[in-house]
């Protein structure tokens, strides 16, 4: 397995756990245990009952005819956008709490930015009756108000993090700072392919749920299980990392990771990691991230909520560095036409991260005859707002 984590937990030159000597123990813990509890015959019958029948997988592989004959090839859909909440994010939550009740463990923390992580934590807090504490920065809470309140109906404390920027990193900070003092009780629900190793292979590998079902899916649809695109969005990277786990070592099923433009990547306002960003230690490992000559992390800009982070996850990190995943992006505009056009041709308004990997159908040049899947990580309906403020349709 050449693009998997070692065991010490690098992806190339990437990954490690680079995390406060406080926090050692709780990440110690997760690391030692994990493979083999999420590998036991009880949690695997667990985990997959629930993604049937709580989630509602298999999710459909949707051939998109009207797409695919504007533009001339064989268009899928993977629909992630009908799981529970809304989007791919509940696979990971469902997996972690599994994980944090095997070991023991009474409470969850999560960090939130546009809220949708915080969300499918606290639905499934709810699920299982566990007590849940999502931090937020103060001014993502005023931003994201439908997602505060969903987790408040939901039973989870909400609590505003009121240093630095009042977004997401800060709320992170003050997730960890939790955690660290009450290190025995609680698990700490990361919402992507990012943080100290386990993390981001624990994430993976969970995510990976959506790539096994492309694979059965397309033999029955196409009578082989490779496709010859399969295209997702980068945020973190865990829609990618999911969508693309399980063609890594197909060296001949082209991956292609969509990353945030904004106003145009050298606008000054944008979240293209791999043209922007320089290595450096972010959410306690060593990944790609914009910074600055001395190291401050650059602001982010995106449209979409869930694209607006100034990293990537190791694994990514190192899929761009040995070529073995295309990394693109789309700008706010190229995004927000290609969600309407989503919307007009198919019936489906995607979330606008997702509008990301819809725009590389105008970017790119495809065969009459070739697979091309795209990952469509979540619906559209937390951003209506942003769509009635665009404006263009
Ligand atoms: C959060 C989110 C993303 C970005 O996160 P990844 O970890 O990169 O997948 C993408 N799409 C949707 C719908 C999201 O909610």
């Amino acid at each position: 397995m050449k693009y998997t984590v070692t065991d010490k937990g690098y992806y190339g030159q990437f990954g490690g756990a680079y995390i406060p000597e406080m926090l050692y123990p709780n990440v110690e813990e997760l690391r030692s245990n994990y493979l083999q509890i999420m590998y036991e015959e009880e949690f695997q019958k667990e985990f997959n009952e629930l993604l049937k029948d709580f989630v509602g997988r298999p999710t459909p592989l949707y051939f998109a005819t009207r797409l695919s004959e504007r533009y001339a090839t064989r268009i899928y859909l993977k629909r992630e956008d009908l799981c529970h909440t809304g989007a791919h994010k509940i696979n990971n939550t469902i997996g972690q709490i599994l994980l944090a009740k095997r070991l023991g463990k009474k409470k969850i923390i999560a960090e939130t930015g546009a809220g949708q992580h915080g969300v499918a934590t606290a639905t499934v807090c709810a699920l299982m009756g566990m007590e849940c504490t999502v931090y937020m920065g103060k001014h993502d809470m005023e931003r994201q108000r439908p997602n505060v309140e969903r987790m408040r109906i939901l039973g989870t404390t909400v609590v505003p993090v009121l240093s630095g920027s009042m977004t997401l990193k800060d709320a992170t900070n003050e997730a960890m700072r939790h955690w660290i003092n009450h290190p025995v009780d609680t698990h700490y629900i990361i919402g992507s392919v990012v943080g100290p190793h386990p993390y981001p292979d624990i994430v993976a590998r969970f995510q990976s749920v959506i790539s096994k079902e492309m694979k059965e899916q397309l033999i029955e649809a196409e009578g082989n299980p490779f496709p010859d695109y399969v295209i997702a969005c980068v945020g973190g990277g865990s829609n990618a990392a999911g969508a693309f786990y399980h063609y890594l070592e197909a060296e001949h099923v082209n991956l292609v990771g969509v990353e945030a433009a904004g106003k145009g990547v050298q606008s000054g306002q944008s979240a293209a990691t791999t043209v922007l960003g320089k290595p450096g230690i972010l959410h306690g490992s060593k990944t790609l991230l914009m910074q600055t000559e001395d190291g401050q992390v650059v602001e982010p800009y995106s449209i979409s909520a869930g694209l607006d982070y100034p990293g990537i996850g190791p694994m990514h990190a190192h899929l761009f560095d040995v070529g073995r995943v295309q990394f693109l992006s789309a700008t706010d505009d190229e995004a927000m036409e290609a969600g309407i056009e989503l919307s007009r041709m198919e019936g489906i308004i995607p979330a606008i991260e997702t509008a990301h990997a819809l725009a590389m159908l105008k970017k790119m040049e495809f065969d009459r005859d070739d697979v091309v899947v795209i990952n469509l990580s979540g619906r559209g309906d937390k951003d209506l707002e942003t769509y009635i403020k665009w404006g263009k349709y």
